[in-house]
């Protein structure tokens, strides 16, 4: 039987085209999600003989007999997702990340497995040197601001991973995700690409929190899980830390921006959405921090596995207002899935 990978968190937005890319290279994947922000229709479009789907809490899976039996490398997606999430339930958010992180990274240190995890570029919480980089000192803001505790419970979990690197030759890498986007993210959890482009296909308008001058660098999720895979194979990255995202900046009111220009040509026009704007205290509530800049240093990335990204901001927006507008579009893909 072909080697199997493990994804746990693999019915969500990143780990679904994760599946899909290994897939696509012939392999089997088994899926350890536990729905609770991942959705099985992410995975409809696979072939179906080659995805396993199991509905199970990643600690709770791995508790299981043989649960690692058959795979040959784990991918360790499954987290809480999304600021508003955070935001909402900090306390049951830090127990799930840091409890499963350091049950999948044992599991995986027992077993003798290569593991990859997925920490954030939340752990640089408000670092106010950029770009940002991965030996960089973090600093976090108050703890009665609960936007951190999302960013400490990932440092937590790099730390786990590289000791175990070190303490007993688990092979592990560690990638800081920077904004993530592309087909099948949704903006429930107040990413701001797919919230910015379902209004405008709605013809609602745009909300921008603040006065839209904070800047952030997106990347497509098709480049960003090429990142994993490559970096999964590469000796030269294990029991190490690596920024995975774009260093394109944009301001939040620019891509509202292009997205309502974008909207407006792909329509003929019969759609010219709006902008609003949004205090942050209104959007988060009271004593809410965003940072006002984030954009990684690539290079540890870049010398480690020749990355560069495939997908311009505006070709993954195109792509995605198509996927509205015109849902029969050659090369759909399905669209951004349901809204609130
Ligand atoms: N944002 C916005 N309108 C929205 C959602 C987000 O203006 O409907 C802003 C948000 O305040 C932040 C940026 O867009 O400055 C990116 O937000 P997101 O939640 O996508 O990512 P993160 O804050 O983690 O970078």
């Amino acid at each position: 039987m072909a080697p199997t990978t493990l994804i746990t968190g693999g019915a969500g937005f990143i780990g679904s085209h994760l599946a899909t890319r290994l897939t696509g290279g012939g392999e089997a994947v088994r899926v350890v999600d536990d729905l609770s922000t991942g959705r099985q229709e992410n995975l409809a479009h696979l072939p179906q003989d080659q995805v396993e789907l199991i509905v199970a809490d990643a600690a709770e899976y791995l508790a299981r007999p043989n649960a690692l039996q058959g795979i040959h490398r784990v991918y360790h997606l499954a987290a809480a997702v999304g600021v508003q999430l955070i935001v909402d339930q900090p306390a049951a958010m830090i127990r799930n990340n840091v409890e499963k992180t350091a049950a999948v990274l044992e599991a995986c240190a027992d077993a003798g497995l290569p593991v990859l995890i997925a920490s954030s570029s939340e752990v640089y919480g408000k670092c106010p040197v950029l770009p940002l980089r991965e030996d960089m000192d973090l600093v976090f803001g108050p703890t009665s601001a609960s936007r951190w505790s999302y960013g400490m419970t990932k440092a937590i979990d790099e730390h786990l991973a590289i000791d175990l690197a070190r303490q007993r030759g688990l092979r592990s890498v560690v990638i800081r995700l920077f904004n993530t986007i592309g087909p099948r993210q949704i903006g429930r959890y107040g990413m701001v690409v797919p919230r910015f482009v379902s209004a405008a296909a709605a013809g609602q308008p745009l909300t921008v929190y603040g006065d839209g001058s904070q800047t952030r660098a997106f990347c497509d999720v098709r480049d960003v899980v090429g990142a994993m895979t490559r970096l999964m194979d590469e000796p030269d990255a294990y029991g190490r830390v690596f920024n995975v995202g774009s260093d394109q900046q944009t301001t939040i009111d620019q891509l509202a921006d292009r997205v309502i220009a974008l909207t407006a040509s792909r329509s003929d026009g019969r759609r010219t959405p709006t902008k609003r704007y949004v205090s942050y205290e209104a959007a988060y509530g009271e004593g809410f921090e965003d940072p006002p800049h984030r954009l990684p240093d690539l290079t540890r990335l870049r010398e480690t596995i020749g990355f560069s990204p495939a997908y311009s901001l505006e070709q993954t927006l195109t792509e995605l207002i198509d996927d509205l507008l015109l849902p029969n579009a050659i090369g759909s893909t399905g669209g951004l899935g349901e809204e609130e």
